[in-house]
């Protein structure tokens, strides 16, 4: 395993695309530290892939280094890289058995034949192919060609690193769960240093321990489940994470307090917007606008209730801005309602940037 960095990043997929200013990749500075267990998050176009190939060695960037540890492997074949990659389609040796498939990296690396079917059998187990060892990958489904494809990567140990391109689409609803959870527990047991692209989100907050949010060829933030929804450092992660995502509300900055619609709302530590900036939003997720009766806080207008079971998604007009709300499941609704924000919860943002208050 190796400490992954990038080095100053930019990509164009051709030198008209360059000189046009069109970068897939704008400007990509960042280290995955050995053994880190990472998700690349963004909506599609963002450059989730085109990075991924940058790590594995199938993209030679048009600008920058990659460096493993101390070496810069940015001219490096992807087999010189020593790297494993599990892509959203599978990959599999039809006429070879589940377990020849499994066994196959092993045995061309050398390893003994014990310590093979020692690993493959566990292999099997996890990914729960146990019974169709001996069938041949020819007859089985996506789903199950799918499986074997990560156990495939995941049954390397001796890898740098093992990449993932949305390695679940095709897999059942049901056993996405399962797989990502085994993913999990994997990374917990060995510490192999894996990075796992997804749009989707649920995805990468349960795999990763740490997310690193995309935005139109850049990255946005760099953080844990837990940053990533309490302290956005920009709108669009707000929004695109959460769900619904965070509602940004436009506003005007006066002494510490924004002042939304003509409302005037205290941001705890003070607002100290940036200087000059064009635009300055709140930010506050659902989760943290309260309903409560009419004359009790600030005045909405409910538009529109979604009951989705366990919660409801309240979506209202605040003084002619959107504002949505989750009220939980056994907390009251009144019928004429106010709102309150949580104020913990408020973020504020100048030209789409967190306004820090540390
Ligand atoms: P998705 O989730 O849809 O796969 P992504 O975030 O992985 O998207 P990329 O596939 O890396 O995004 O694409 C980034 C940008 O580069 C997009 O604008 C895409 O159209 C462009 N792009 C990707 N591959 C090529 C290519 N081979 N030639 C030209 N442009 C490309």
């Amino acid at each position: 395993m190796a400490r992954i960095r990038l080095d100053h990043i930019r990509h164009a997929y051709s030198a008209d695309l360059a000189r046009s200013g069109n970068y897939a990749l704008r400007e990509v500075d960042h280290e995955f530290e050995d053994g880190g267990a990472y998700a690349l998050l963004g909506p599609s176009g963002c450059g989730k892939t085109t990075l991924l190939n940058i790590i594995s060695g199938l993209l030679t960037p048009s600008e920058g280094h990659v460096r493993f540890g101390d070496r810069d492997v940015t001219l490096l074949s992807p087999e010189a890289r020593n790297i494993a990659q599990v892509f959203q389609f599978p990959v599999v040796y039809d006429t070879m058995t589940v377990r020849e498939n499994l066994a196959f990296p092993l045995k061309n690396r050398k390893v003994p034949k014990s310590e093979i079917d020692r690993r493959v059998t566990d292999m099997l187990q996890r990914i729960g192919l146990a019974e169709k060892a001996d069938r041949r990958a020819q007859g089985l489904t996506a789903d199950e060609k799918q499986k074997i494809s990560l156990g495939r990567g995941l049954v390397r140990s001796d890898v740098n690193a093992i990449l993932f391109d949305e390695p679940l689409t095709v897999i059942d609803p049901h056993m996405k769960w399962q797989l990502r959870s085994q993913l999990k527990e994997l990374h917990r047991q060995f510490r192999m240093t894996m990075v796992y692209v997804t749009h989707d989100q649920t995805e990468a907050l349960t795999f990763a321990d740490k997310v690193v949010v995309m935005y139109d060829g850049e990255v946005v933030q760099i953080g844990t489940p837990e940053e990533l929804f309490e302290r956005p450092k920009h709108t669009f992660v707000g929004y695109f994470i959460g769900s619904p995502g965070m509602n940004v509300l436009t506003c005007a900055v006066e002494g510490t307090d924004a002042l939304v619609s003509g409302t005037r709302i205290a941001i705890p530590g003070g607002a100290r917007p940036t200087k000059g900036a064009a635009k300055t939003e709140l930010g506050i997720r659902p989760e943290f606008v309260r309903l409560v009766p009419r004359g009790q806080g600030m005045p909405v207008t409910v538009t529109r209730v979604e009951d989705i079971g366990s919660e409801r998604i309240v979506r209202a007009d605040f003084n002619g801005q959107k504002l949505v709300a989750i009220v939980g499941e056994g907390e009251g609704l009144p019928a004429e309602a106010d709102v309150v924000f949580d104020p913990s919860a408020l973020n504020l943002y100048a030209d789409s940037w967190l306004v820090d208050r540390s």
